[in-house]
């Protein structure tokens, strides 16, 4: 997929987690590293699975699609929280409704 300024894109479904930004000391010795310039920044997305953490590498071309790809899964994840909010409330006016139709009913 291609934008209007030519750059080209991958397109990810909505994926849940966030991407967390890491620095790395990697053990050489001598490395910059051990002087506290770490390496990085590395990108990860972290999400739930039941009781454990996900953890996978962005690569740095695919940053943006995959934060695109979080705040998605977040904005469908509300969405369908406002939906299950409204059914509930939908199903409670009925229960109430249903309960006075039984009294006037007489039973
Ligand atoms: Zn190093």
């Amino acid at each position: 997929m291609q934008d209007t300024l030519g750059m080209t894109h991958t397109f990810h479904p909505p994926l849940e987690g966030e991407v967390c930004v890491q620095f790395i000391r990697c053990g050489k010795s001598g490395c910059r590293c051990q002087a506290g310039h770490l390496h990085g920044p590395y990108h990860y997305r972290i999400w739930r699975e039941g009781a454990h953490v996900r953890k996978v590498y962005v690569k740095a071309a695919e940053l943006e699609s995959v934060k695109a790809a979080c705040q998605a899964h977040r904005n469908l994840s509300r969405s369908l929280r406002d939906v299950k909010q409204a059914r509930m409330r939908l199903t409670q006016s009925i229960l109430k409704e249903w309960r006075q139709t039984q009294r006037y009913l007489g039973k």
